[in-house]
């Protein structure tokens, strides 16, 4: 390769916004998984603290599996009403 097509590579390279990490360019947020998990639990967080909601609501509101909402509510702890 030379060092033209390495300096385009380099160019077209995309990377997560948030923490540096090389990620497809077919992510159209610019974060890569594990931020946008993140992004996505700190909304999260403040929805279920703010509101009265089942975790049905919460997975609907967000258009996230349900299992997901479960199981961020059990392991962080998210001051759910029990
Ligand atoms: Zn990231």
């Amino acid at each position: 390769m030379s060092k033209v097509d390495i300096f385009r590579q380099e160019l077209s390279r995309k990377v997560c916004r948030n923490c540096g990490k090389p990620i497809p360019q077919s992510r159209i947020n610019g974060l890569c998984a594990q931020c946008e998990d993140l992004e996505l639990f700190q909304k999260v967080k403040v929805y279920v603290n703010e509101n009265n909601v089942t975790e049905e609501e919460v997975a609907e509101h967000f258009n996230i599996p349900l299992r997901k909402v479960h199981q961020w509510i059990h392991q962080y702890d998210l001051g759910y009403n029990k």
